[in-house]
């Protein structure tokens, strides 16, 4: 009886310790999102493995002006969203991706899941739906990768 008491206390302080560190990357990646000058959708992504390895958010590429949208508030074809950002960041200094989590403030479009999946991700924590496109979540949780919905909630611990 005792042992499955300390199993259970165990599991607990398991779960208490990854939600307390949720909270932490999914706070970092809303501060992240803030960078985005987009007045519409301001999303940001943080890549963890023991420690983060890059940060993203919905932008302009590099060389392009630092604007999203047109005269007419349409979207610049070339804006790249958070995920894919972040991603490029790790590939272009050579960082490893294989087993890493990606906190994101928005669930990844059908476009961003694929590169997700095939960069080596290995769970997705997202805060907000994605109406419009619910294709990524289903292929993230189709490719085997574990996908959570963070939800915040008040923290006793
Ligand atoms: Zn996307």
């Amino acid at each position: 009886m005792n042992q499955i008491i300390e199993e259970i206390n165990l599991a607990n302080q398991a779960i208490r310790k990854k939600y307390k560190y949720d909270t932490l990357y999914m706070q970092i990646a809303e501060a992240v999102a803030d960078m985005s000058v987009d007045q519409k959708h301001k999303v940001g992504a943080v890549i963890v493995k023991d420690g983060i390895l890059a940060e993203g958010w919905n932008g302009a590429p590099a060389g392009f002006p630092n604007q999203t949208r047109d005269d007419d508030n349409k979207t610049h074809p070339w804006i790249i969203h958070a995920e894919q950002n972040a991603l490029a960041k790790c590939a272009r200094k050579g960082i490893a991706c294989e087993g890493a989590t990606i906190f994101v403030t928005l669930a990844p479009c059908r476009d961003c899941a694929r590169i997700i999946i095939q960069s080596g991700i290995a769970e997705v924590v997202y805060r907000d739906s994605f109406e419009k496109d619910k294709e990524g979540l289903r292929m993230l949780e189709k490719a085997g990768i574990i996908v959570e919905h963070y939800a915040r909630k008040p923290y006793a611990g």
